[in-house]
């Protein structure tokens, strides 16, 4: 097993060059991400051409280029909670604004022609406690606040598909799609190129200067004058000295891909659904177009190393797929940093004239980033006001290892409360 990802080993090399010198432009964007990405892209089709992104590393170096790879709607915030702190019509709007990222992703890929592995096969979320009550009540949410339609899968339905005695009943999220998203990362990179949009790799932003009819962004080796700045470091950002870099939270979560598995993999995944559960601490995993089984799961403040790394996980695999578990080899495993706020939300923000923000995807990013990034330039272009439905979420500070150690210890909370669930649900089905 090696510490580069599978995504890294099978995506073509990034050959992005860094800043050099001085530039002027309209929007300079802090980031390659998803959340950085989308916002060129978006600024490109709106006709803004004058865009420069800087990114510290390569593109896709962050969480974008390292994730499960599920496309689907919904932020790492509940629905519960988005229904709760906005009510039934502007959240169903806000959550749209979300599906429309994960169509948005779609288009670009058909029509960009970008090679990376997308798959609309939908995304199953499988009950691990057997509470059809829960799952049913969840069905009917998704339906009646969201429009949208999460199919029921019995357990018998389900347990054909997933060939796991673990899993109870299910929700087909069909219209959701998995993919590679490095490649995709390289691909968005691509197409800004192809339509003069400078992105600079190895470029870290080191200081955002405040200066007449603008900013000044400095890195190693250049500046960038512009109008207008996008912060969107993720969890990521470092080396600012902003108010957001105080505020985000970055946490783990960890990914591993097995070998190739034939033929051997059907007989565990019947299809080419991506999979996640009903626990707070949930498994994230799919088949990759190799036959390799890609497994991730888990949330906390450490960075193991990869034997501990390829413990865990396989300690996940075996309360699912037992035989697998016992057999399978681990090519790769590796972790993301996901950037929390204290709310879970996105910040959609303008801190001061022309400085904005799109950050704090948290966990649950990939269709939120391409949604909210298009808000942003469409912000930037047409004065779209719709960022006002986030200014809610503010930047709260988390006070560096305090924040982390707090996390964690919610993340404890929560599978001690997803284990004790657990129990009472057996107990109830063996009475
Ligand atoms: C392991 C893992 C699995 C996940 N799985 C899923 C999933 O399956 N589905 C889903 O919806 N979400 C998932 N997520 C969450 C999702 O990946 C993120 O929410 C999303 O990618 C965030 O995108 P971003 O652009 O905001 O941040 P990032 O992708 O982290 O990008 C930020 C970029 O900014 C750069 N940067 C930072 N500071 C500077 C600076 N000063 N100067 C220049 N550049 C800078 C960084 O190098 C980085 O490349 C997962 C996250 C992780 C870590």
């Amino acid at each position: 097993m090696n510490n580069q990802s599978y995504y890294q080993a099978t995506a073509p090399w990034s050959n992005g060059l860094p800043l050099n010198g001085e530039h002027e432009c309209e929007v300079a964007i802090v980031g390659g991400g998803f959340a950085g990405l989308a916002v060129a892209l978006g600024l490109v089709e709106r006709g803004q051409h004058d865009v420069t992104l800087l990114e510290a590393h390569s593109v896709g170096h962050g969480a974008s280029g390292r994730n499960g790879g599920f496309v689907f709607g919904g932020f790492s915030l509940g629905e519960e909670e988005l229904l709760a702190q906005h009510g039934p019509e502007r959240a169903r709007e806000i959550y749209q604004l979300t599906l429309q990222g994960g169509e948005m992703i779609r288009r670009r890929v058909g029509h960009y022609e970008i090679d990376c592995d997308y798959l609309p096969a939908g995304v199953i979320l499988a009950d691990w406690f057997g509470d059809d009550e829960t799952l049913r009540a969840k069905q009917q949410q998704m339906r009646s606040a969201f429009d949208v339609d999460w199919q029921w899968l019995a357990q018998d339905q389900l347990r054909s598909m997933l060939n796991s005695q673990r899993y109870f009943s299910g929700l087909l999220e069909a219209n959701a799609a998995h993919f590679h998203p490095l490649k995709y990362c390289q691909g968005l990179a691509r197409v800004l190129r192809q339509h003069e949009v400078p992105v600079y790799e190895d470029s870290a932003v080191r200081q955002i200067e405040q200066q007449q009819g603008g900013y000044l962004l400095r890195t190693d080796n250049g500046t960038v004058r512009a109008r207008k700045v996008v912060i969107a470091g993720g969890g990521y950002i470092h080396g600012l000295n902003t108010p957001v870099a105080k505020a985000i939270l970055p946490i783990a979560t960890y990914v591993a891909a097995t070998e190739p598995l034939g033929d051997r993999l059907g007989e565990f995944i019947r299809g080419d659904w991506a999979v996640y559960d009903t626990r707070f601490a949930f498994d994230y995993y799919r088949p990759l177009p190799d036959t390799r089984l890609l497994w991730g799961g888990r949330i906390s403040i450490r960075r193991p190393n990869r034997q501990t790394l390829e413990r865990w996980l396989r300690r996940d695999l075996a309360k699912v797929f037992p035989d697998l578990a016992h057999e399978v080899r681990f090519e790769q495993a590796w972790y993301g940093l996901m950037g929390y706020m204290r709310h879970k939300m996105p910040c959609v923000q303008e801190t001061q004239p022309g400085l904005w923000h799109v950050i704090g995807f948290g966990g649950h990013g990939v269709a939120p980033t391409s949604g909210l990034g298009d808000l942003m330039a469409s912000v930037l272009t047409h004065g779209d006001d719709r960022h006002r439905w986030f200014s809610r979420y503010q930047m709260p500070p988390v006070y560096g290892f305090a924040g982390s150690l707090a996390a964690q210890a919610t993340y404890w909370q929560a599978q001690v409360s997803d284990w004790l669930k657990d129990m009472r649900f057996r107990k109830h089905r063996s009475a």
